[in-house]
This record gives structure tokens, sequence and C-alpha cells, in this order.
């Protein structure tokens, strides 16, 4: 049975490579079938149908239904002709119509089964092939989206870097304390100008994952540390949210300390984005199976589990959330799941939509750390 499936599988790719004519194919396999009737008749005297009866299934299998008939007819006339003695008679015989009936009715299944198959056949490929294109197309529009984004974010760099870093020399040269409004004006472009800055990296780093080019720099240091140092980074944006930590873990871990620092904020942004009416967030860190696992609790909107499936693709954004109100462009958790999968780690999420969500993500303990212990 094998045998059989593979040799049909060989004569498909036969006929989609060397395209021959599906008659020519017919005349072939009947030359063939002919030759091997000769040098059986020379031994036996006998006719075998079956190697006529295999010549037209292939040719149904090859060439559907009408060189199915050809070969048929033609495979009737070589075998009632040729083989059977009067050799070369031209004139039928009762058992000629017999024989000639089977022949048709079996050359017609044949045909008709072979028509179907290579119709379906053909429509499969046709779609096949019209995938393939769209494919390549969206492919390519996909990369000029990418190329425009990656060009502008680079071409908003400069200005928004040197635009924030005038606003710092102007927070430090000139004496808001005697001016509140003035102090107001700045404090509200510093933080407009931080939320372009960050949009502009997340585009970058985007840019950067879908040309491969995220590197990372692994240096060595333990998860505390990280996570001490992240806390004191956002105390000063942080004005809603009681970040309550749990757990301390000083074994050595290899990561890119800024890339994972990165991480943790955006899982604490978005934790106190999504939790507006929430005035807590818990901060645990735990370990288990020499991997230190970071989790960020919020007590939010939670997500649905038809979300939670899509969370870490690009620009994916929950549908539900009320989009005006939650700031996004759902790049965050995309970025963040890459630089985890970079650092070998895991990263998911757990959820209950209205009571709130825990994302967690894992990251393995570097082995000198663990030989030094055990
Ligand atoms: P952004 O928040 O900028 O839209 P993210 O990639 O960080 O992008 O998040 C993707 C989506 O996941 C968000 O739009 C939001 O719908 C959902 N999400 C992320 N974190 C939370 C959370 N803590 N609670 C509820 N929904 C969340």
């Amino acid at each position: 049975m094998n045998s059989i499936n593979t040799l049909l599988t060989r004569l498909d790719t036969f006929r989609t490579r060397v395209k021959i004519n599906p008659y020519l194919f017919a005349f072939l396999l009947l030359t063939i079938s002919m030759l091997i009737q000769s040098v059986l008749n020379t031994y036996t005297n006998q006719i075998d149908y079956s190697i006529f009866v295999i010549c037209i299934f292939l040719t149904a299998w090859y060439g559907g239904f009408f060189p199915c008939i050809a070969a048929t007819i033609v495979g009737f006339l070589l075998v009632d002709y040729y083989f059977i003695p009067p050799l070369h008679s031209i004139l039928p015989k009762k058992a000629d119509y017999v024989i000639a009936i089977i022949f048709l009715i079996e050359g017609i299944l044949f045909g008709l089964m072979g028509e179907a198959r290579i119709k379906r056949e053909t429509e499969l490929n046709k779609a096949y092939e019209a995938e393939q294109r769209a494919r390549k197309d969206a492919e390519a529009a996909n990369r000029i989206r990418d190329d425009f984004i990656s060009m502008a974010s680079h071409e908003l760099k400069t200005p928004i870097t040197s635009q924030k870093l005038y606003l710092q020399m102007v927070q430090k040269n000139v004496d808001l304390n005697t001016n509140p409004k003035l102090a107001r004006y700045i404090r509200l472009v510093s933080t407009q100008t931080d939320r372009i800055v960050n949009l502009i990296n997340d585009l970058l780093n985007v840019a950067r994952i879908r040309a491969g080019k995220f590197v990372m720099h692994y240096t060595p240091t333990t998860i505390s540390e990280v996570v001490y140092d992240v806390l004191q980074e956002i105390a000063p944006i942080n004005t809603t949210h009681n970040i309550i930590l749990k757990g301390h873990n000083t074994k050595s871990i290899e990561i890119d300390k800024e890339r994972i620092s990165e991480v943790l904020i955006n899982l604490l942004s978005n934790a106190m984005k999504y939790s507006p009416e929430a005035e807590k967030i818990m901060l645990t860190i735990t370990e288990k199976n020499k991997q230190v696992i970071v989790s960020v609790k919020d007590y939010g909107i939670g997500i649905n589990k038809t979300n939670q499936k899509k969370l870490f693709t690009r620009y994916f954004r929950a549908e539900g959330t009320n989009e005006q109100k939650y700031e996004g462009f759902g790049m965050g958790l995309f970025i963040v799941s890459e630089i985890i999968r970079q650092h070998k780690g895991k990263i998911w999420v757990k959820s209950t939509e209205g009571k709130g969500s825990t994302f967690s993500f894992s990251l393995p303990i570097a082995k000198k750390a663990y030989q030094k212990i055990s």
C-alpha cells in the first residue's frame, strides 16, 4: 500500500515538474505495456490484462478523463487485435464486445475518478499559490511599513533627545520656585517629551526585533538588585499605587540589566495603567526549578481568555478595553516577551476579567551560582 502511495506521489511530482502531455504519457505507457506483454507472450502465450489496467489507471491519475478514454480504446485494440490470436485480425468477435464493454466501463470509471482528483488538486494548488502570493505581498507591505517606521523613528529621535536635554537645562538653571506656573508648564512638557521618547524607543525596538538586530548585553547581577533599582526609578512617576514587594533573591543571574529593567517597568506601568481604581500592586520574587520568578499582580480590569492568548503579539491591544481611556500602542508586551525569550526565560499571564491580572516571568539562575550553593 505504501509503495503504491509513493508511486502515485512520484507521479504527481513528475506531472507538476516535467509537465509531459497526458496523451503522450498514455502513449509511452502503452508502448511500455506492449513491450512487457510481448516479452510475457513469448513465455506464457497468455494475455495479462492487468498490465493494461494499470496503464489505464495511471493515465487516469496523470491526465484525467479524456486521455484515460483514449488509453482505454487503444489498450483494448492492442489487447484484442495484437495479442489475442488470430494476430492482426480486424474483425471483432462476440467475446471481443464483452471485453470491450468491460474495458470501456473500467476506463470511464478510472477516467472520472482521475478527472475529479485532478480537478481537486488543481483547485488546491491554485488556492495554495494564491495564499503564497498573498503572504508574499503582505510580507513586502510589512517590510515597507517596518522600514518606514524605523527610518521615521531614527529621524525623530535626534531632535527629541536634544529637546529633552534643553528642558533639563531649563529645569536646572531657571529658578522655578519663583514662577509656579512656568514650573507646571515645564513639568507638562517634560512628561509629554518622555512619552514621545518612550514611544520612539518602542518603535525602534520593534524594528530591531523584526530585523533580528535586538541584541542583549549580559552581565552578572541579582534579581533583587534589579528590582530595587527599578522601584527607585519609578517612585517619582508613581503617584497612584502602593507597590508591595515580597521576596528576595540574591543568586547570580546573567542578564542584560537594562533590558530586564525595561521588562519590569513595562509590567509595573501596565499594572498601574490598567488598575486605575486599585491602590496596591503586589511584586513578588520567588525561586523554582533553578529559575527566579518575578510576578506583578494588579487588581484592575483584567483580561479575558481570548485576549490573553494574543497579548504578546505585535501591536495587540485587547478588544473591549476602553482604548481612549487606556492609551498605548500594543508594543510593550511584544518587546517584553522577546527580551525574556532571548534570556531563555518564560513569560505568562493569569487573569480574571474585572478582578485583575498577574504577569510573571522566569529567568534561569546562572549555573555557577547553583553549583556554589549545592
Ligand atoms: P499597551 O499597553 O501600550 O497597549 P502592551 O503591549 O503593554 O501595550 O499591552 C498590550 C495589551 O494588553 C494592552 O492594550 C491591554 O489591553 C492588555 N494589558 C496589558 N497589561 C494589562 C494589565 N495589567 N491588565 C489588563 N490588560 C492589560
